[in-house]
């Protein structure tokens, strides 16, 4: 979501005459756009402040004019003017929610000179006042759900985000072919829980996210899709059906599950039981044999013993997981769990983000090695390291490397994987006939 943000404020600030570059060092504008999820994200912003704060100091010596420093994202959010405590140098600090108001706050600091402070949700959401997307290459963002009303008990987001709310089905599909225009050929759907969108319909209906899957399949030219991040809870019947009917969207989907014991399950608020959570699996698989799932994990919540930890290996073990994100609970402020007596000690937690891990990355090597010898669609969407290499994404999220002559970089093509690495797989290009044998596939 952070890096979409961080595209749209580009296209706000496009009309002033800001571009983008890579080197901050020589910038007229640099924006920390900031995650408040973990305690360690949040520490990283005021040391890359004070870095920062250096850079611009060098800037000035070389007389090449002031450098405006923003802290944007959910650290803004929730800090609001803290963050000018801390770094009393910084001159814009602006929530997710207020992005759209960037153009004014400039206008005002190059006129008053004193840091403008933006950390309202405003009445009217954000989106309305965002312009069309500037060109995003082969494969793109587009935020249809913000925010969440789940208020699992670790968990930040409904406090930074705010209440959840669903963009018009309208917004949504005219920015899909806004990207389709621009060369766009996959789209993922954002929301910090994206499965609870119902969005406004043309029809004055409220539609599902497995109903606004349909009508942006119909994009002549998207030929992929995904959303991410969904809820157990609210994978419906018709998101299931979309699983079945709709081939552009791709058969890996991210699914977390936290924790394999239904007492954390519970004290985390989630909403449902380990044995709920295998039921959807079961019938996503079932709607679409071929996906693959990957999560997320939440190790040493309060209270968790070593009986619980076990069954979230068991639960890893048993379900199978390609990739997965795995995280030492970290208490934040203003949240029930943060309040728990229990706190897990710090190295119990190190022990076991260690052993989760090892049986995480073993899964993923085991699929990756699986998909040796199968041939994969491949959207090849940057070049690579070495000369003549591009670089994509196989239907499965697993990067692919393969020799390919540079004007393939933007398309699709048929790619026979020869190596499954621990990160990635390395395949070769198939001619381009239509006459190779039909897509194998591989399941998790
Ligand atoms: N909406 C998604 C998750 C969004 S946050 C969902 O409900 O699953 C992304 C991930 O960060 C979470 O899935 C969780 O694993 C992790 N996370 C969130 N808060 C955390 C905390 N306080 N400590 C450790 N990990 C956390
Ligand atoms: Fe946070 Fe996700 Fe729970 Fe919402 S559903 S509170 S975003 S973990």
């Amino acid at each position: 979501m952070n890096v979409y943000d961080s595209a749209r404020m580009a296209d706000v600030l496009a009309p002033l005459g800001y571009g983008l570059t890579d080197d901050p060092s020589d910038a007229d504008m640099v924006i920390l756009n900031t995650c408040h999820i973990r305690e360690k994200a949040s520490e990283k912003v005021f040391s890359e402040l004070g870095r920062l704060r250096r850079m611009r100091e060098d800037r000035e010596a070389r007389g090449a004019g002031r450098m405006i420093l923003g802290v944007a994202g959910c650290v803004a959010q929730a800090e609001g003017d803290h963050i000018l405590d801390r770094a009393p140098f910084v001159d814009l600090v602006l929530g997710p929610q207020a992005y759209h108001r960037l153009p004014e706050m400039v206008a005002r600091l190059s006129r008053a000179g004193d840091a403008q402070i933006d950390t309202e949700f405003p009445a009217e959401p954000k989106f309305d006042h965002l312009p069309a997307p500037g060109a995003r290459g082969p494969a793109a963002f587009l935020a249809i759900q913000e925010g969440c009303d789940r208020f699992c008990t670790f968990c930040v987001v409904p406090y930074t985000r705010g209440a959840e709310y669903s963009r018009p089905v309208t917004d949504i599909l005219d920015e899909a072919r806004a990207l389709v225009a621009r060369g766009t050929l996959e789209i993922t759907l954002l929301g910090q829980n994206v499965n609870a969108y119902h969005g406004a319909g043309p029809d004055g209906a409220t539609w599902s996210l497995g109903r606004l899957i349909r009508a942006l399949a119909d994009i002549d030219g998207l030929a992929r899709l995904r959303y991410t991040t969904s809820h157990p809870r609210d994978v419906d019947d018709d998101l299931i059906a979309a699983h079945a009917e709709v081939p552009t969207l791709m058969p890996f989907l991210h699914l977390p599950l936290q924790s394999g014991a239904d007492r954390v399950l519970k004290a985390m608020n989630r909403g449902h039981t380990l044995a709920d959570f295998r039921r959807v699996v079961a019938r996503l698989r079932d709607a679409r044999p071929d996906l693959a799932l990957s999560s997320d994990f939440i190790v040493g919540f309060p209270g968790e013993t070593d009986r619980e930890f076990q069954d979230t290996l068991d639960a890893v073990d048993d379900i199978g997981f390609i990739q997965a994100y795995s995280f030492k609970y970290s208490a934040r402020p203003g949240t029930p769990a943060a309040a728990l007596p229990a706190q897990v000690p710090e190295p119990v937690k190190a022990e076991r983000l260690a052993r989760l891990q090892d049986l995480l990355n073993a899964q993923q090597v085991a699929f990756n090695r699986r998909c040796e010898g199968l041939d994969m669609d491949v959207l090849l969407d940057r070049i690579g390291k070495h000369p003549g290499q591009l670089v994509g994404r196989s239907p499965f999220m697993q990067p692919v490397h393969v020799m390919a002559p540079a004007p393939l970089q933007g398309t699709i093509q048929r790619v026979r994987i020869d190596q499954g690495q621990p990160n990635s797989l390395a395949g070769r290009l198939l001619p381009a006939e239509d006459d190779h044998p039909p897509a194998e596939r591989a399941t998790a």
